[in-house]
């Protein structure tokens, strides 16, 4: 299962996150084999960022990618602050660092910040140059500001989201414009840092494929085309379940039942982000 980028390249639909990784010592071996086994398991689009653990999960990505940088599709975020045309190829000059690497797959402005996107694309500019990044994206942009940045530049290759059964704001505009417009969606918290998985309605789904809850849910994401999803797993065991959500297929009577649940939206609502 793979999302198409407008480049032309695919990426595999389901990846891995890593925010809230290395920040406790005691879970860092655990961490490091969870990320590695992911890309046994072909998870191989990493997503990290400058702001997580304040660089520390990229030192985390660095260290478990090891020689094995070359399999992975890796992207990592600018802070809005840092995000200036010189800020923007430092940050990412520091990121590279950390990860230990020589270029990004993917470099994203993390959220929309006080610098216009014309400076920052500047950056993107610099560094695709420079060969230190292969793609730029963006994240948590809503409606008006894709349309904006896209009246800039068509290179965009994805905006990373907030999306999942119970964050379907989506749905209604921004989504279905990004697929006309040919940028995938990138499905951040896609198990809500783990609070769906208490659902009723999802554990009868679940149940029903002899599934469990997180595979339900991830399913259910990338049930539409053109949506990849990055859950974050600290552990082996979960990365491993997660890695088996691609081969469930939910049915109409799943999909209606979790719509009962989890109503799909009416109506325009704001952007929500974690
Ligand atoms: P997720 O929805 O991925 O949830 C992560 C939580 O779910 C962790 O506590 C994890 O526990 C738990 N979990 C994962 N798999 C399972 C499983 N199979 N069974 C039970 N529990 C499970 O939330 P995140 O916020 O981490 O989002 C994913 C990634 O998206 C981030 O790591 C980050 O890379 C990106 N992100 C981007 C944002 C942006 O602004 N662009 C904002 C937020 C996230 P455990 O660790 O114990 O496995």
């Amino acid at each position: 299962m793979t999302v198409l980028l407008p480049s032309g390249e695919t990426v595999p639909a389901l990846g891995m996150g890593t925010w809230k990784m290395a920040e406790d010592p005691s879970r860092r071996d655990a961490e490091i084999a969870a990320l590695r086994a992911g890309l046994d398991l072909s998870l191989t689009l990493v997503d990290t960022a400058e702001m997580y653990g304040s660089g520390a999960s990229e030192e985390l990505v660095g260290e478990a990618l090891g020689d094995r940088r070359d399999e992975v599709f890796l992207v990592s975020k600018v802070l809005p602050s840092h995000a200036s045309a010189a800020g923007t190829v430092r940050a990412c000059e520091a990121s590279l660092r950390r990860l230990g690497t020589d270029r990004l797959d993917l470099y994203l402005l993390h959220w929309r910040g006080s610098v216009p996107f014309a400076e920052t694309l500047e950056g993107f500019a610099a560094l695709l140059e420079a060969g230190k990044i292969r793609h730029w994206g963006v994240s948590n942009l809503d409606l008006g500001d894709m349309q904006e940045l896209t009246a800039l530049s068509d290179a965009c290759q994805t905006n990373q989201i907030l999306y999942n059964l119970s964050r379907r704001g989506p749905e209604h505009d921004l989504l279905p414009w990004q697929v006309s417009a040919g940028i995938p969606v990138m499905a951040y918290s896609p198990v809500e840092q783990g609070r769906l998985l208490g659902s009723p309605a999802l554990a009868a789904v679940a149940a029903r494929h002899d599934a469990t809850p997180a595979q339900a849910a991830l399913a259910w994401v990338l049930r539409r085309p053109q949506v990849c999803a990055i859950p974050k797993a600290g552990t082996v065991e979960h990365v491993r379940e997660n890695a088996q959500a691609v081969e469930l297929a939910l049915t109409a009577e799943d999909l209606a039942e979790l719509d009962r649940a989890f109503p799909p939206p009416q109506g325009p609502s704001p952007l929500e982000m974690l």
